[in-house]
C-alpha cells in the first residue's frame, strides 16, 4: 500500500507530541495539538476508532443517570458539550428526542426523577425545559409503549451521532489543517517505550499488517489507549487502576421496533437505565454494564444474559409488539474504560476521566465519548505543565469550525443529505457530491450512497474490509446479514481501489465474516434454543 509506504517514510523526526490510540480521546487530542501548531504523530494499533469509540450507545448527552451519582460536574460539561457539538457538528450530532416513561412497577419516585429532570434541563437553560406528557401525547409519539402502571411520563432532549464516523473527522480535519504537520497511522502498534535519564521520551512501534518496526521520538508522549492504558503504564511500572465494564447493545429492525424519538426507562429486574432509540435506520437497545474479564485483545461480544436481560426490557417496555430473539438483527458490545473507585456495584463507578505522569509517559483514559474535547484539552495543559514548550490551550479552544452557510455547489442535493454529508465528511464533502453523479444509488435499506463508500475506498486508510464495512460505514450491524449479499457488488466498486487480488479479497470476506459471528451476532445459545 503505496500510503502506508508514504506515512512510514515521514515518521522519523522528532514530533512535538506522540498520541498512542486513535480512538475519540486520541483523534481529539491530535485535533487540539494541531490547533496548538504542533507536530503530531498519532498511532494506533487496530483500525482507528476500532476499540470503545464504534461500540459505544452514540449518545451525545450530559448523562441524567450520573446525577443520581452526585456527578453534577461531569453532567454540566457534559451538556456544555452536546450544545457544542450540536452548533458546529450538525450532521453528525442531531438532537434526539427522548420520552421518559415511570412506572408504579419501577419502584422509583417520579418526584425525584422530575427533580433530576429539573436541575438536567437546567444545565442548559436555551433549549428548552423538560416537560410531561399525558398519555394521549404518548399514544400518539410512542404507538405501543406501555401504558399500563404508568405513573408519570416526561420529555427531554440529548442528541446522537456516529461514533466511529465522529473519530475519522476528528482525523481528517485535522490532517488537512496540519498540511503535513501530522500524521496518523492505523495498524501501528506500540510496543515499548525509549526513555532518556528514565524518562519516556518515545516509542517503539511495529507495523501490524507488515511487522516492519521502528522507534520514533517525541518531547510529549500520550497514553490513550483507553481501556489497554494500564498495559502500556505496566511498561513503566505503572500498578493496576482501570476497571474494564462491558455495555451491549441489541440492533432491531426499524419495522418490527418503530421509535421515532428515544424512550428512557427503568428495567423491570433491576432499575438500571435502558434506552430503546433510532439511530441509522434501525432501532438499538442498550445498554448493560458488567464487568468484563476477558483477554482486551479479543473482539468483546454480548453475553446470553445481557441479552435475555435487554430483549426482557424491551419486551417489558412494548408488551404488544411481541418481539422475540428473532428480530434481533445484530449485537455489538464495547468494554468501558472506566477508573475504579472499587465500588461493588459497576454502575455505581465515576465516569469521569483521568490523568496521570509516571516517568514521563502522560496516561490519559476514563470518560466519555461527549467530553472528547474537554479530555484533549486536560491532557495538552498537563503536557504544557510537563514541557513548557507545547503550548497551553486556551478553554474556548474549538476543534471543528461552526459551518459556514452551505457551499452553493451543494445546493441541488436534497437539505437533508446535504446536511448529514457535510456532518460526516466536513470539507470532503464536495468529493462525494461529484462521484454522486455517477453513483446516486443508495446501498439498500441503509442511509449511505455507493459514491460514499467508493470514495472512502480511496481515501480513508482502509486496511481490512471490516474498517470499510463497521466503522467508515456501519453496514456489518445495520443489515441482518452483516451486509454479506451486497459483496459481489461491493467487490465490482472497489477491489481495483483497495488493490487487493482475488486471494486478498477472499481472506479478507473471511475475517470479516469471522468478526461478523463473534462480535455481532446473537449469543450462540439464542440460535439453537430458537424463539422466545
Ligand atoms: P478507545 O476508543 O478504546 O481507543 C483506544 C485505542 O487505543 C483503541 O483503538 C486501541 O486499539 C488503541 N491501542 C491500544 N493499545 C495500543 C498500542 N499499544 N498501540 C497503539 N494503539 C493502541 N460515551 C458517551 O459520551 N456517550 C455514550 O452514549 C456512551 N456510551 C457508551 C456505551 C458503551 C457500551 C461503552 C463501552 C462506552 C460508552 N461511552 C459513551 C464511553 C465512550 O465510548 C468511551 O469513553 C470512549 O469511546 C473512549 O475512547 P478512547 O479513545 O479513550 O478509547
Amino acid at each position: 500500500m503505496e500510503w502506508r509506504d508514504e506515512i512510514w517514510g515521514r515518521l522519523h523526526k522528532d514530533w512535538d507530541v506522540i498520541v498512542i490510540g486513535g480512538g475519540v480521546t486520541g483523534a481529539g487530542i491530535l485535533a487540539v495539538a494541531v490547533r496548538l501548531g504542533l507536530t503530531v504523530l498519532l498511532v494506533e494499533k487496530g483500525d482507528f476508532g476500532s476499540g470503545t469509540s464504534s461500540r459505544s450507545s452514540k449518545l451525545v448527552h450530559g448523562g441524567l443517570r450520573y446525577l443520581k451519582n452526585m456527578q453534577v460536574q461531569l453532567t454540566r460539561e457534559s451538556v456544555m458539550e452536546r450544545e457544542h457539538l450540536l452548533s458546529v457538528a450538525p450532521g453528525l450530532v442531531e438532537p434526539l428526542g427522548f420520552i421518559y416513561p415511570v412506572y408504579k412497577s419501577n419502584n422509583t419516585n417520579p418526584w425525584l426523577i422530575q427533580l433530576g429532570l429539573e436541575i438536567y434541563t437546567h444545565l442548559a437553560p436555551d433549549v428548552g425545559k423538560y416537560r410531561r406528557l399525558d398519555k394521549i401525547d404518548l399514544g400518539l409519539m410512542a404507538p405501543g409503549l406501555r401504558a399500563k402502571d404508568l405513573e408519570r411520563c416526561f420529555y427531554y432532549t440529548d442528541a446522537q451521532t456516529d461514533d466511529a464516523r465522529l473519530v475519522v473527522r476528528l482525523l481528517q480535519d485535522a490532517l488537512s489543517e496540519a498540511k503535513g504537520n501530522a500524521l496518523a497511522l492505523n495498524y501501528c502498534k506500540v510496543t515499548g517505550f525509549l526513555k532518556q535519564k528514565e524518562r519516556v521520551n518515545g516509542v517503539q512501534i511495529e507495523d501490524t499488517m507488515t511487522g516492519e518496526k521502528a522507534e520514533v521520538h517525541g518531547k510529549i508522549i500520550i497514553n490513550a489507549t483507553g481501556v489497554w492504558a494500564d498495559e502500556l503504564r505496566s511498561k513503566v511500572g505503572g500498578d493496576r487502576r482501570l476497571r474494564p465494564l462491558r455495555g451491549s447493545h441489541l440492533y432491531f429492525k426499524f419495522e418490527r421496533l418503530p421509535v421515532y424519538q428515544a424512550i428512557a426507562f427503568s428495567h423491570p429486574d433491576d432499575c438500571r437505565p435502558v434506552f430503546v432509540y433510532p439511530w441509522e435506520g434501525v432501532t438499538l437497545v442498550g445498554t448493560t454494564d458488567v464487568d468484563h474479564l476477558f483477554p482486551l485483545d479479543d473482539e468483546p461480544s454480548i453475553s446470553l444474559e445481557e441479552a435475555d436481560y435487554l430483549l426482557r426490557a424491551v419486551q417489558y417496555v412494548f408488551p404488544e409488539l411481541d418481539l422475540t430473539r428473532e428480530d434481533v438483527i445484530s449485537t455489538q458490545a464495547g468494554v468501558r474504560p472506566v477508573i475504579s473507585k472499587g465500588k461493588k456495584d459497576p454502575s455505581a463507578e465515576s465516569r469521569d476521566h483521568a490523568v496521570w505522569n509516571e516517568h514521563g509517559l502522560l496516561t490519559v483514559t476514563g470518560g466519555k465519548l461527549t467530553t472528547f474535547r474537554l479530555i484533549a484539552l486536560d491532557a495538552l495543559r498537563k503536557a504544557h505543565k510537563m514541557d513548557k514548550r507545547i503550548p497551553a490551550p486556551e478553554d474556548s479552544l474549538h476543534i471543528f469550525e461552526r459551518p459556514e452557510p452551505s457551499p452553493s455547489f451543494l445546493s441541488e442535493l436534497e437539505p437533508t443529505l446535504r446536511r448529514r454529508l457535510l456532518g460526516r465528511y466536513g470539507k470532503k464533502a464536495y468529493e462525494i457530491f461529484l462521484l454522486l453523479r455517477d453513483f446516486p444509488s443508495p446501498i439498500e435499506e441503509t442511509p449511505y450512497f455507493w459514491a460514499e463508500i467508493i470514495w472512502s475506498a480511496r481515501n480513508e486508510a482502509i486496511c481490512h474490509l471490516d474498517d470499510l464495512l463497521l466503522r467508515r460505514f456501519r453496514i456489518g450491524i445495520l443489515l441482518p446479514d452483516g451486509g454479506i449479499g451486497l459483496i459481489p457488488k461491493l467487490k465490482a466498486q472497489v477491489q481495483d481501489s483497495l488493490d487487493w487480488n482475488d486471494e486478498q479479497w477472499a481472506k479478507e470476506v473471511d475475517r470479516y465474516e469471522q468478526i461478523l459471528e463473534v462480535a455481532h451476532g446473537l449469543p450462540p445459545q439464542w440460535k439453537k434454543r430458537g424463539r422466545s
